[in-house]
């Protein structure tokens, strides 16, 4: 036995109750996340553009993954929020599908109001030419869809006080396409959705800026009070919330959280790196998902997201920042105010 070895043997014996994860954040785990990454971002799904076959295979999956975990179905076609897609220049159309499902609340005064949480399984599709001609989109947005996934794996059978629905977008990179679809024919009341959750790039850690390990932005982050939920629930699994001083106001209105809080209600949207080397490029492959990372940071969510599920106290609008007033008044307009 080499030295090496004897001290491998010692680590093996060693006990494991340091860093044990609680449940049910212990499901969220590397394998189950990078399992869903690299079934949608592969090159079979031609990058998931909207409309394509690629993005009705990617809803199956995701279908699919809602109903193993055991979450009810709420579309129109069990999962499925399905609406006809025009293509404005050929006036061709196909059939385009939400995937939805929700985790019922118990308590009898708080069942019936919601937290979404959200992310778009839709890129970019393919290009002409050589070489490599599909956008994966592993990090844009399969993170955020494998994270979605997750949060229902780990939640389902559980007893929430609120409902929590768990959603994918179509055609966010068509221009926020599927989450307006849904805020314009919502399946569950909007006056009684008191959040939105929206999950996406937060797959890498190799940010432009410098590495982001252990630590997320949350755009809009002092319009509304989920960064100090999101704060305190990420703290248990050693990660740190971030205001990006430069991007946290205007990467706001760039996601499908943007759709909820136009109507009013209180979104925002969570992401590790916003700027990372192939953004929008063939290169955004699976292999560069920091799986370990991604791991804290959807526990860190899901943690979030239960304490708004059991918390009597809906996210809020905060109102002495100028720059929510035209969502605080659609909230107020929500509300019959
Ligand atoms: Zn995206």
């Amino acid at each position: 036995m080499t030295a090496l070895t004897t001290f491998a043997a010692m680590l093996l014996l060693a006990p494991q109750t340091a860093d044990k994860v609680p449940a049910p954040y212990d499901k969220i785990a590397p394998n189950s996340i990078m399992a869903h990454i690299k079934f949608l971002s592969s090159d079979l799904l031609e990058g998931r553009g909207t409309p394509s076959r690629g993005l009705d295979i990617a809803a199956e999956y995701i279908a699919s993954q809602f109903q193993i975990a055991g979450i009810d179905p709420a579309g129109d076609d069990g999962y499925f929020q399905t609406t006809e897609y025009t293509n404005r220049r050929t006036q061709s159309t196909a059939k385009v599908r939400n995937v939805i499902g929700v985790l019922k609340g118990t308590d009898p005064k708080l069942k019936d109001t919601y937290v979404i949480v959200t992310a778009h399984y839709d890129h970019l599709g393919k290009r002409e030419g050589e070489g490599d001609t599909i956008f994966n989109g592993a990090n844009d947005d399969g993170s955020g869809t494998a994270g979605v996934i997750e949060c229902a794996r780990a939640l389902a059978g559980l007893k929430p006080k609120r409902s929590i629905v768990f959603m994918c977008f179509w055609g966010e990179e068509a221009g926020l396409q599927g989450s307006r679809y849904y805020c314009q024919k919502p399946v569950f009341p909007l006056a009684k959705t008191i959040a939105n959750v929206n999950l996406e790039q937060i797959g890498r850690t190799d940010d432009d800026e410098g590495p982001r390990v252990a630590d997320f932005n949350i755009t809009g982050f002092d319009f509304t009070n989920l960064s100090d939920i999101m704060t305190k629930a990420a703290k248990q699994f050693g990660v740190k919330v971030t205001k990006h001083e430069r991007f946290s106001d205007p990467y706001f209105n760039a996601s499908d959280n943007a759709a909820f809080a136009n109507a009013g209600v209180p979104a925002n949207t969570i992401s590790t790196a916003y700027s990372f080397p192939d953004y929008h490029k063939v290169g955004d492959e699976w292999q560069k998902i920091d799986a370990a990372n991604m791991t804290k940071i959807v526990r860190s969510a899901c943690a979030g997201l239960w304490a708004i599920a059991n918390s009597t106290e809906p996210v809020k609008w905060n109102e002495s920042n100028p720059k929510t007033k035209r969502y605080v008044d659609a909230w107020k307009k929500l509300q019959g105010g």
